[in-house]
């Protein structure tokens, strides 16, 4: 049979153990096996790519310690707003959502939005409608307040979080650590079809609608059968002028690179000569999986039907 596998990741960037404790690290890596193994026993029962990939995407959306669904971080005004993507490599369709608010599992609204809009990307008040029509659940705004978030935001709430040429190096850590946090996975099924997807709350003190490369398809997230799937986290900014996701896949289409081969040359060669920070998760369609980034840590987690995997957060992470 096939091999069939599942990868996530929960945000790459400045994670060093020295700011982690044990029993944090613990919960990371807790909350990391209960999304792998929600969306591989998916794939496990025969499911598709898509079905597996949103599976564990909601897992990590619940859980507060991701930037994604409850853990999302405040924007400038203090509010949350949620991005996120979805694409299945056997048909190519796609659903994307930016800005909404409210919307418990963004990956579900943005699942419905390939399924039944007609359309491919929805934001703000409209996407919120559209959820309300499909009757996703919302929660109150209550809901996505967490304790850590909202005290990382008033930090830099005053600040211009878009340079880090802040005077405390406390708050160029906090502003660095808190960037990275977005949730995805990427599938590969029994019948070697390809899936990814990614959900975000974006950046802290994000202001004025921006949205990153998370929703983005094609950047932060894409799946082609005939390539791959990817899901990417870092600074959105970078990742969305060297177009990242579909790079790798133009690699892998036009150049006959492997996918590892084709992760690196975008992570560690262009990327960093662009400055950009963070890293990605990719599958192919032989169920082979690339987990690449170019800074301190990645919290991710893979598995596989030959009985490989792995749950890690720091760079040289033999967990
Ligand atoms: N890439 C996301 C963004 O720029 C942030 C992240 O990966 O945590 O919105």
């Amino acid at each position: 049979m096939k091999k069939y596998s599942l990868a996530i990741h929960g945000g790459a960037g400045t994670i060093l153990k020295e700011d982690m404790t044990p029993e944090l690290e613990e919960q990371y890596r807790q909350g990391l096996q209960q999304a792998l193994e929600a969306g591989f026993s998916v794939l496990e029962n025969g499911g598709t790519s898509v079905t597996a990939v949103k599976a564990a995407v909601v897992h990590l959306e619940d859980n507060p310690l991701f930037n994604a669904g409850k853990g999302a971080v405040f924007t400038k005004k203090g509010i949350n707003e949620l991005d996120a993507a979805i694409m299945d490599g056997k048909t190519l369709e796609a659903g994307a959502i930016a800005g909404v608010r409210n919307v418990r599992n963004p990956v579900e609204l943005a699942e419905q939005v390939m399924m039944h809009s007609g359309h491919v990307f929805l934001s703000g008040k409209g996407a919120n409608d559209f959820a309300i029509k499909q009757g996703i659940k919302l929660e109150p705004d209550e809901y996505f307040y967490t304790q850590l978030r909202y005290d990382q935001w008033r930090e830099i709430r005053d600040s211009d979080l878009y340079t880090l040429d802040h005077k405390s190096d406390k708050l160029i850590r906090a502003v660095k650590e808190i960037k990275f946090g977005t949730v995805g996975a990427v599938a590969c099924d029994k019948n070697g079809n390809l899936a990814a997807a990614t959900s975000t709350g974006g950046m802290t003190n994000k202001q004025y609608g921006r949205i990153g490369d998370s929703p983005l398809i094609g950047i932060g997230t894409y799946a082609n059968n005939k390539t791959c799937a990817i899901s990417c986290t870092g600074h959105g900014e970078p990742f969305i002028r060297a177009v990242v996701a579909y790079d790798v896949s133009c690699l892998m289409e036009y150049k006959n690179m492997s996918l590892q081969q084709a992760c690196e040359e975008v992570i560690m060669k262009k990327l960093v000569e662009m400055n950009g920070e963070g890293g990605l998760i990719g599958m192919d369609a032989n169920g082979n999986a690339a987990l690449v980034f170019n800074c301190a840590g990645m919290y991710r987690g893979l598995q596989s039907s030959d009985g490989t995997g792995l749950i890690a957060i720091y760079d040289n992470d033999s967990k």
